[in-house]
């Protein structure tokens, strides 16, 4: 897949997605239903995070998608909260998710809504079933309603409490929510068809009995409605047309539509679902990623190596190209796997253009100029990005004693090495030309500890005089002016292409014990003292770095690589269209 014309102006201005966005089934679904006045041509999307994690980039395909077809359509976009199961919800999360989709580039103004705010009122519905028939209280156990609901080869079995009268139904259920009840003693089903080809038809449950306390509504409820039941009826309250969801809710729609139509209510939103983003070398379940952070395979949900946004921005990830690679993936009604390649092709494409360009030396080797004054400074004046003048200059320092790349000299280098090496000259990037006359070695180890070389004054700013050819060019910085910074390079957090492999398979096993390789003695310019955190940069010829936003002081400086500079992702697109 080829960099489409056009993205650059498509990221300045959120306001004017609408003209280059693609189309795609859903939104010509949206048109037709605009065509036919459905809805009174009211577009109202909605995403419903349910706060017992953070949001990851898979999250982001969905706020995309439905907070740009609000956009789109001049239409609004809720933020529910769809925090109907008190396990695991936290406020932590909430702040987070905000916190998030702000980030994204989104806004829910006034409308952020919780489904616990629904709780009477489903529970208003609930009796409403049950009253006209429709729901019953059933009394077997787990694995009985299990055992019952049968197989999709084999038919499910009508429970012995289907049939208990209407008064008892009221009678039970309401000592349900006061609390008479164990959990697993009852649970609230609806009375559709133990029989149908579909198995979630098969009288699903509605509630059950949960003795936990909710963070929001504390211990008021003891009972909770299950996701089918509480999910199309926030839809409804809220007024929703069009309820977005993933494709393993294709079979749930029927029930969907199930709730809402015996119950009769005003509005009766659309469920569309489409196909979730999976990515290589990812996880992308909340559930995994909460056991990473808790067995503490990684710091934390904002882990620069995490797939979460809070990860991602940590790592130096721009929203801007999490939203282009959420509009280049597009949206389809068939599951994929895209190459995370392509996400790291985004995150580059958009930093080229934003980030500032600097030197830093991760592995430092010492360069002494033998025949440069000792007491002599000088002052290089940069550009920050060699094709915008306007982004200005910064001032680099030079002296006598440098730091370079160890892995920009080679003792006994090969013939198209066109770095340093004995006899060999170089050009230090904005400064001069200069050539390795001898070398210092460590006496036990042999290691080359420092690189002497002679430079020539006539080559100031580094352009040789005519018909001289230096091939190489290698960065720098000044012994004396860098600053000391400990720089973290991350790499996959899994070594698998598909490390949730099977649906037990131990994903854990597939952990990259190379993820993150800690340098405590890299060393950067000094322009970068007064760097803000979060900031990134172009570290010049060796990738993307950000400060990191948690550990970087000004005192002790903690950048992240944020992505490498190499394409790779161009290669595969390569080999692809061959
Ligand atoms: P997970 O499987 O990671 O736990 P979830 O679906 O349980 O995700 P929710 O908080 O319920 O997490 O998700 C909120 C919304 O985000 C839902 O509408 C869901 O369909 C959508 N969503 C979740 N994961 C993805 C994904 N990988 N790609 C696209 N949309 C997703
Ligand atoms: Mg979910």
């Amino acid at each position: 897949m080829p960099p489409k014309e056009g993205k650059k102006q498509e990221n300045a201005k959120m306001t004017k997605m609408d003209e280059f966005l693609p189309s795609d089934f859903i939104r010509a679904i949206i048109d037709e239903d605009l065509k036919a006045n459905k809805n009174e041509g009211r577009v109202a999307t909605r995403f419903p995070p349910e706060p017992n994690g953070y949001l990851h980039i898979g999250h982001a395909k969905s706020v995309c998608l439905n907070f740009g077809i609000a956009a789109q359509y001049g239409g609004v976009c809720h933020l529910r909260m769809d925090d109907t199961d008190p396990t695991g919800e936290t406020l932590e999360y909430v702040r987070s998710i905000k916190q998030d989709v702000k980030w994204l580039g989104f806004d829910w103004q006034d409308r952020l809504f919780y489904a616990s705010d629904y709780y009477e009122q489903i529970y208003q519905y609930a009796v409403q079933l049950i009253k006209e028939g429709k729901a019953y209280v059933c009394s077997l156990s787990t694995e009985e309603i299990r055992k019952y609901r049968g197989t999709l080869t084999e038919l499910g079995k009508d429970s012995p409490y289907r049939q208990r009268s209407v008064t008892e139904n009221l009678d039970l259920f309401a000592r349900m929510r006061a609390g008479e009840f164990p959990e697993g003693a009852h649970v609230l089903r609806a009375k559709i068809d133990m029989a149908s080809p579909n198995v979630t038809m098969r009288d699903p449950v509605l509630y059950r009995i949960k003795r936990e306390p909710h963070y929001r509504t504390s211990n008021q409820w003891c009972i909770y409605p299950m996701y089918d039941f509480a999910h199309c009826l926030s839809d409804s309250i809220e007024k929703i047309t069009h309820s977005i969801c993933t494709l393993e809710f294709e079979n749930n729609r029927p029930l969907y539509d199930w709730v809402l139509d015996e119950l009769k209510v005003e509005c009766h939103p659309q469920q569309i679902e489409f196909a979730r983003l999976n990515l290589s070398y990812t996880i992308l379940s909340k559930r995994k990623l909460a056991e990473l952070v808790e067995k503490g395979y990684v710091t934390g949900w904002n882990d620069p190596r995490m797939p979460t946004l809070a990860g991602m921005r940590r790592r130096g990830y721009t929203p801007e190209a999490i939203r282009n690679f959420c509009e280049r993936i597009g949206v389809a009604k068939r599951d994929n796997i895209v190459d995370i390649a392509l996400l790291e092709y985004c995150v580059r494409e958009d930093l080229n253009e934003r980030a500032p360009r600097v030197m830093g030396v991760l592995h430092p080797l010492r360069l002494v100029i033998d025949n440069y004054p000792a007491d002599r400074r000088e002052e290089f004046e940069c550009p920050r990005h060699p094709q915008k003048p306007d982004m200005g200059t910064r001032k680099v320092p030079f002296s006598r004693t440098l730091y370079i790349e160890r892995e920009d000299f080679l003792e006994d280098p090969p013939k198209n090495y066109f770095r340093l090496a004995p006899g060999r000259e170089v050009r230090l990037r904005y400064a001069y030309i200069v050539k390795c006359e001898h070398v210092v070695k460590d006496r036990q180890t042999g290691e080359v500890v420092e690189v002497h070389c002679l430079y020539d004054p006539q080559t100031r700013g580094g352009l040789p005089p005519a018909g001289r050819k230096v091939e190489g060019t290698i960065h720098w910085v000044s012994a004396a002016h860098s600053l000391p910074a400990e720089v973290r390079l991350y790499d996959r957090l899994f070594q698998a292409a598909n490390p949730s492999g099977g649906k037990d398979g131990d994903f854990t096993k597939h952990l990259n014990p190379k993820s993150l390789d800690i340098l405590k003695s890299s060393r950067v310019e000094p322009s970068l003292a007064a760097a803000v955190p979060g900031s990134q940069y172009q570290f010049e010829r060796l990738g993307y770095f950000c400060i990191d936003p948690v550990d970087s002081s000004r005192e002790a400086l903690v950048f992240n690589r944020t992505v490498t500079l190499r394409d790779s992702w161009a290669k595969t697109a390569g080999q692809e269209k061959k």
